[in-house]
Formats: C-alpha cells, sequence, structure tokens
C-alpha cells in the first residue's frame, strides 16, 4: 500500500459517537410514511438514493475540521456518503422530531422533513460535530412534500452559511454541495407554474442542531419526563462548562445571551434571515435553515427578503431583535414544567434584554469608528440611518465610504458612492455634509487617527456580502454546469473585510436585479 493511500483510506475513518441516538428514544421502524411520532425524539430513516451525483464545491475548512484530506473529499466514497447514497461505518441516519411557531402561530409537529441527520464525529482535537444531509429524501416529518431540496436554495445555503463563518458570526457549517442528477418540482413563485428544477444535497455540519422546537413539541404534547431528559442531554451534550446546582438557569441565561448576540451581529452586517420561526432558532445561537434571507442593499429597517412575509414584515431587518426575544419566551414557556424556578427563567429573559442594549451600543460604536458608546450618540445613529433610508444609500457601502472620511472637515463626496440614485444625492448632500460634521466633532472628542479609525472600522463593517444577485448568477451558471460564479463567490466570502474583491463582486446590486426573481424576490420554495 502507498503511503498516500494509506492517508486516503485513514482519513475517511471517521470516529462517529452518536449520542443523540443513543441517549434519547427514537422511532426505530424505518418507514418513511409522514406521521406523529409522540414519545420519541427521532425516527430512524435511510437518506438516498441520489442517481447522478456530482460534487459542485466544498469548503475546505470544513473538510478540515472533520479530518477529511482533500485527496478524499475527491474520492467516490466521499460523493457516496454526502449524497445520501451509502453509509460510512458509525452513521446512524435519522430524522429529529421538533415543533414550532411559525410566523406566531403554533404549528404543532413539523421535524426534520428534508434532513437526515448521519451522526456525530469526534475529531481529532476532540470535537463533537453532527453531519446532516438536507434534501436527501422523505421522513416521518416530511408531511405531504418530498424531502429534496433544490440547488438555487441548496447552493444559496452553502455559500451563505461559509460567509457567515468568515464574517465571524455564529453559524452552521457547510461541508459539500451535490447535485443529486434528479430533477425536483417546485412552483417557485407560488403562481401555478411549477417546473422541475435540478435537485441538490447539501452537508451541513454544527456541534448541535437542536432547535428551540425540539423543546416545543415535548412541552406541547405533555410529554414532560422525556422534555427533562432532553434537557439533561443538552445540558451534558452541548453546555459541559456548566455545572452546579444552578446549571439551569445558567443554561438558560446563555441561551438568551447567545441569541441576543446573533441578532446584534445579523444587524451588523444587515442580514436578515427571513424565516425566524422558533423552529429555525438554534439552541446554541447558531444561524440556522438558509431560506430566503439576504442582506439589505438601500438601507431599510422595514425591509425583508421574504416575498411570503412581505405583508406584516414580521421578520424584516429591524424587527429580528424583538422576535428573538418573542422566540425565546416561546422557549421560556416550554421549559417552564422542567424549570426548577420560573425566575430562573424571568432572568434569562431580563438578561436578553440588558445583553441586547450592551451588545448594541458596543456594535454601533464599532461600525462608526467610536472607540466606546455615549449617551448622546443615538441621536446621531437615528438621524444617519433616518437618512440613509430616506435617500436609498446603500449600507454596505455607506460604512466602507464613512470610514474613508478624512478629519477634520469631511468632504461629503467621500459618501458619494452609497447612493444609488445621483438625484438624490445631490438633492440632499447639504444635509448629508450637516450630519458629517456633527460626525466629525464627535470623532474629535477621541484620541484617534483617521488611519487607525479606518483600520477599525473596516474590520466590522464588510467590503463583502453575499448579496442576492451575486447568488443568483452563481445559480445561474451552477444550473449550466458552471461554476466558475460558486468558486468566485465562496473566495470572496473567505474574506469579506479585505479591499482586494474583484469590482463585479463588491458592486452595489445593479437595477436589472431590482425585480428579478431570485433577487429582490425570495419565496419559501426550495
Ligand atoms: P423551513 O421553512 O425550511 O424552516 O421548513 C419548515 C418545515 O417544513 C420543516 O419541518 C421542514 O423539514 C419542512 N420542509 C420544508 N421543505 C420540505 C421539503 N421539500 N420536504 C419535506 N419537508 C420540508
Ligand atoms: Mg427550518
Amino acid at each position: 500500500m502507498t503511503p498516500c493511500l494509506y492517508i486516503h483510506l485513514a482519513a475517511m475513518n471517521l470516529h462517529f459517537d452518536n449520542r443523540f441516538v443513543r441517549e434519547l428514544p427514537g422511532d426505530l421502524s424505518g418507514k418513511p410514511h409522514s406521521r406523529q411520532t409522540p414519545g420519541v425524539c427521532w425516527a430512524a430513516i435511510a437518506p438516498g438514493p441520489a442517481s447522478h451525483p456530482t460534487l459542485l464545491a466544498h469548503s475546505p475548512e470544513v473538510a478540515r475540521l472533520l479530518d477529511i484530506g482533500e485527496e478524499e473529499v475527491r474520492s467516490t466514497a466521499f460523493l457516496d456518503a454526502f449524497s445520501g447514497n451509502r453509509l460510512l461505518p458509525g452513521m446512524q441516519p435519522y430524522a429529529s422530531c421538533y415543533g414550532g411557531h411559525q410566523f406566531g402561530n403554533w404549528a404543532g409537529q413539523l421535524g426534520d422533513g428534508r434532513a437526515i441527520g448521519l451522526g456525530e464525529i469526534i475529531n481529532r482535537n476532540g470535537q463533537r460535530l453532527e453531519l446532516q444531509l438536507k434534501g436527501a429524501g422523505a421522513t416521518p416529518y416530511s408531511r405531504r412534500a418530498d424531502g429534496r431540496a433544490v440547488l438555487r436554495s441548496s447552493l444559496r445555503e452553502f455559500l451563505c452559511s461559509e460567509a457567515m463563518h468568515h464574517l465571524g458570526i455564529p453559524t452552521t457549517r457547510a461541508l459539500s454541495l451535490i447535485t443529486s442528477g434528479d430533477g425536483v418540482q417546485r412552483d417557485m413563485l407560488y403562481d401555478g407554474n411549477p417546473a422541475i428544477e435540478p435537485g441538490a444535497i447539501l452537508c451541513r455540519v454544527a456541534p448541535s442542531f437542536l432547535r428551540f422546537g425540539h423543546f416545543e413539541i415535548l412541552a406541547a404534547r405533555g410529554e414532560h419526563a422525556l422534555l427533562r431528559r432532553l434537557v439533561e442531554f443538552t445540558l451534558s451534550r452541548d453546555f459541559p462548562g456548566l455545572r452546579g446546582d444552578a446549571r439551569f438557569a445558567d443554561w438558560f441565561r446563555l441561551v438568551c445571551e447567545r441569541t441576543a448576540t446573533l441578532v446584534v451581529e445579523w444587524l451588523r452586517v444587515g442580514f436578515v434571515h427571513g424565516v425566524m420561526n422558533t423552529d429555525n432558532m438554534s439552541i446554541l445561537g447558531l444561524t440556522i435553515d438558509y431560506g430566503p434571507y439576504g442582506w439589505v442593499d438601500n438601507f431599510d429597517p422595514g425591509w425583508t427578503p421574504n416575498t411570503t412575509d412581505a405583508q406584516w414584515r414580521r421578520y424584516c431587518l429591524g424587527q429580528q431583535p424583538d422576535i428573538a426575544r418573542w422566540n425565546l419566551q416561546r422557549l421560556a414557556e416550554a421549559l417552564a414544567p422542567v424549570a426548577p424556578e420560573q425566575a430562573a427563567l424571568d432572568a434569562g429573559l431580563a438578561h436578553f434584554d440588558a445583553t441586547l442594549q450592551a451588545r448594541l451600543g458596543d456594535m454601533l460604536a464599532a461600525k462608526f469608528g467610536w472607540l466606546a458608546w455615549q449617551q448622546g450618540d443615538a441621536a446621531l445613529v437615528n438621524d444617519i440611518f433616518e437618512l440613509m433610508q430616506r435617500c436609498e444609500v446603500d449600507m454596505t457601502e455607506f460604512f466602507r465610504a464613512l470610514a474613508n472620511v478624512a478629519q477634520p472637515a469631511p468632504d461629503v463626496e467621500t459618501l458619494r458612492s452609497a447612493f444609488y440614485r445621483d438625484a438624490l444625492y445631490q438633492n440632499h448632500r447639504e444635509l448629508f455634509a450637516d450630519w458629517l460634521a456633527r460626525y466629525a466633532a464627535r470623532l474629535a472628542q477621541q484620541d484617534d487617527t483617521d488611519a487607525a479609525r479606518r483600520e477599525r472600522m473596516n474590520r466590522v463593517n464588510p467590503r463583502f456580502v453575499l448579496r442576492n444577485y451575486l447568488a443568483q448568477q452563481a445559480i445561474e451558471a451552477a444550473t449550466q454546469q458552471d461554476t466558475s460564479w460558486l468558486e468566485k463567490l465562496l473566495a470572496a466570502a473567505r474574506r469579506p473585510y479585505d479591499d482586494c474583491h474583484l469590482p463585479e463582486l463588491i458592486a452595489k446590486r445593479p437595477d436589472w436585479a431590482l425585480n428579478k426573481p431570485g433577487c429582490s424576490m425570495l419565496s419559501c420554495s426550495s
């Protein structure tokens, strides 16, 4: 055996230790028909098949995290395993049972309808990571749907989870994007025009895929003993650092803290999740389930990319903190029957409020280049946000431009590149100049230099974000077997704060994208 081949075989020898299916009760029948599964946390189900799997993309960082070598990624064993066609030794596939509040209403049992867990690996650093295929076939939780996913939504999730990670924002990760070779029928715009689209399978990776909804379903069913078991399991597997009598209270407090931190991070980069139902809320505070998400182009707190939510805008950019708290309240209600005392839950929610305020202040100060948040800063922030909204100013471009203004007399021309319409710039430049003068006065209060401030601001204000129109170009090319856009975007997503990007990757949204499906309009159809 050559040394190369030896490494090849050893690397795919992933070490599985499947605590979720080992320690919690499951439905072992293995049957895929849709059904309620009371009394269990999961149902055994095999993934696949995919008729002609082709690897479109992978994340080298995630492969490394899993101790999978680059040459292994190109092997048939990899393609078979991560398309759902063959299980690796140690894999125990299952779909987990959860419920959720969707758009404000209790929706009952939902569950992994198009996700299949493969098991938990322990990597060489002792880190535990769950592997999950998305789009690998029907499960007991698929209801009337097919358990499959289309290339466009899988590609968007693949790129965005990696982009989020490199922005420094907690997220599930993506190992691989594989087209199945099978067609999947979808009515993309829900307008009665279904079409066959290419199917794809994503392998995603996270320390835990537990959602608020996993706890909610057990509470809704009155299965309090199982709920207690799931809480104990989560504490033991996912929060091993918490010990002692107060560990339940500490845990809920931490969930609240991480959730607050997460939404503040989304606001920092202008990210709108789009579907913040409680089944899409990670117990670890990760961004999870990338569907009709988007990055705001022209700044607007009321903006959402999700056409399904266009009327109520429940999940628009500016609502995300309130919705996060609403979701935590639903989680607190679910946990109440097994909480040692209600005060632990109340304290957690109060901690959410405090964390949100503190983190918002820190985040905004950093975005504007202030060394610390001061009381009077709120007026400066509110005034510029109001102006930006009124004058259709691009959020990403604005903050990179703001980093370039020079003290002590900033030139309003520096901001011009952030406007979509020059007429709006011309008509409002005086207002922006007045604001810049106030901003300059604020900067003058701190011991700083232009260069140092620019450097700090450019570390928190991304140069590259995965605008919808960019992802859409990668989708259209990949549908024609051209992965060059996908590769370009993944490379750019790896260095979002750098100034080195191709002009076409950092351009503001072009006019043609304003009303194009996939660019401005995204439904939940995926
Ligand atoms: P989502 O909108 O992706 O958060 O999904 C909400 C629920 O619908 C979850 O239980 C999903 O598993 C399920 N679901 C969404 N799409 C499909 C599909 N194509 N096949 C089966 N279940 C699905
Ligand atoms: Mg979901």
